[in-house]
């Protein structure tokens, strides 16, 4: 159903040699792409030329080429953002890459910012503490049973008021049809608990050493690590990022989401057969889902939250045929996880090297300490420092 277009002028063409993997070619508007140019116009780390015809990196049979189009897509403000298309492929593919490169662009998603050697701190209880030691991995709890449950859908109440003040225009002029650019709330709502086709499993750390609500509410250990030990264990395509309190921020965020896929579908329709696109736009939701999953309210904005986010595609097995949700009870509830040491087989990623140790304000926190020196000292961790919390306990 693909009509090429825009081949017949081509004056205006460079020919390159691709990257073999997405990168960064600029440090001013952040776009990764194959094509080794910035594609915003004007940028001294871009090209005058519309359209780029990439070579592979290694030379095949055949010699085959690739096709790029720069694209404008209508971003916030009446700004725009640009990437290059690959020709021959659907836009909503896309999608997620031009969202997150534009909030990175922006210092809204700054993963990029977080300083390799900064330590974080993770507080938890006893139990998963003593699992994270032996197994030296993360636990990502699906999110559905973290703490604080209504987490996921505050991101969603947020991104419905954006899409409600949003005039976006709709390829077909039909008022019947139901439009496949904007997500079903009620639909994902109902789904929220278990039937996603992709789970977020998160894992939460803050710059807090020592606050007494994060002892409240999450246990009586609070573990130190480095960002790097905690980006090396989890695999490529998890995001690792500060929590978004920052309403108006949350607002650009849905706002870009809203923009750019609103934009992807009416090209997409321009290119393709109506029929196959509906669907898989009403299919693809995981992208709202990573959004919404990296905000919270600002009333808990205190918690400095750093998160980490892998998207769990369920029903997924381990190489022995168990599935990789584990369950742990938690509180007297039970709580389905996975471990970063489960998810080796599809990346190269390290154990999560733990440098600190803190108790909490506990009636028995002595008592506590002298078990964890303990275990430590009879396997081999003693490396690790171990001290108690300087706030008082108050029963
Ligand atoms: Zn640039």
């Amino acid at each position: 159903m693909w009509k090429r277009s825009g081949f017949g002028s081509v004056g205006n063409r460079e020919e390159v040699t691709l990257h073999k993997e997405p990168r960064q070619s600029c440090k001013i508007h952040k776009q990764r792409s194959e094509v080794p140019r910035c594609p915003f116009p004007g940028c001294p780390n871009g090209t005058e030329a519309g359209f780029i015809v990439g070579r592979p990196p290694i030379t095949t049979d055949g010699d085959p080429r690739w096709y790029f189009e720069r694209l404008r897509w209508p971003e916030v403000n009446g700004r725009y953002t640009y990437s290059w298309w690959t020709t021959d492929s659907l836009l909503i593919g896309q999608v997620e890459d031009v969202v997150l490169d534009s909030l990175r662009a922006d210092h809204i998603v700054n993963d990029h910012l977080i300083d390799p050697n900064e330590r974080f701190y993770h507080y938890t209880n006893v139990d998963a503490l003593l699992g994270l030691l032996s197994s030296k991995s993360i636990w990502l709890s699906d999110y559905g049973f973290l703490n604080d449950s209504t987490e996921v859908a505050y991101g969603y109440n947020v991104a419905s008021t954006i899409l409600a003040d949003l005039e976006l225009p709709y390829w077909s002029s039909s008022t019947d049809i139901k439009r496949p650019d904007q997500p079903n709330f009620a639909e994902m709502a109902r789904r929220e608990q278990s039937s996603l086709s992709v789970r977020p499993m998160i894992a939460s750390f803050t710059t807090e050493p020592d606050d007494l609500s994060q002892w409240r509410a999450y246990g009586n250990v609070c573990v130190g690590v480095r960002a790097h030990s905690v980006v090396n264990t989890l695999l490529n395509d998890a995001m690792f990022c500060p929590v978004i309190y920052d309403e108006q921020s949350q607002r650009t965020v849905f706002e870009k989401f809203f923009k750019f896929r609103n934009f992807a579908f009416n090209h997409d329709a321009d290119h393709y057969s109506y029929r196959d696109i509906e669907k898989r736009y009403l299919d693809d939701q995981a992208l709202l889902l990573r959004l919404a999953s990296m905000m919270k309210h600002s009333s808990f904005s205190p918690e400095s939250e750093i998160r980490a986010a892998y998207f769990h595609p369920t029903g997924s097995y381990l190489d022995n045929g168990e599935p990789i949700v584990r369950y742990r009870s938690r509180n007297d509830l039970v709580i389905p996880y996975v471990s970063s040491s489960d998810l080796k087989n599809f990346s190269h990623q390290k154990e999560v090297i733990v440098e600190s140790i803190k108790i909490g304000p506990h009636p028995q926190s002595r008592l506590l300490k002298s078990g964890i020196e303990r275990m430590i000292a009879d396997t081999g961790a003693d490396y690790i420092a171990v001290d108690v919390s300087e706030i008082p306990y108050r029963p």
